[in-house]
């Protein structure tokens, strides 16, 4: 009797846990890898990679990959004025490099 009140158990926390969390009428295939909510198919979210293909193994919810693609345009954003800030020092350093040596040459 014990073991079948366990088992009756197991399955309803089962069958709770395989529906989509934004549709609760739906099966759920996959879970989002960010927060682990179960999500049906339309829910399912993937990553692209540089070259455009999809990654599969990994999905997210709608809302998780939306804050994932923000992110990477921040990070994105951050990179490239992280490389303009470089580019500026490097370019600064040169010139004043070259002051100095056009200085020498006027000095000899
Ligand atoms: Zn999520
Ligand atoms: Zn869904």
């Amino acid at each position: 009797m014990e073991i079948f009140i366990n088992l009756k158990v197991t399955i309803n926390y089962r069958m709770e846990q395989i529906t989509c969390f934004f549709h609760p009428n739906r099966d759920a295939t996959k879970k989002c890898i960010k927060c682990e909510k179960y999500l049906c198919l339309e829910c399912q979210k993937f990553l692209r990679n540089i070259s455009g293909r999809a990654m599969s193994d990994v999905v997210f919810c709608s809302k998780c990959v939306k804050a994932i693609r923000k992110r990477r345009i921040i990070l994105g954003l951050v990179g490239l004025a992280f490389g303009i800030t470089i580019m500026y020092l490097i370019l600064t350093f040169a010139l004043n490099k070259m002051e100095i040596d056009f200085k020498d040459l006027f000095q000899i």
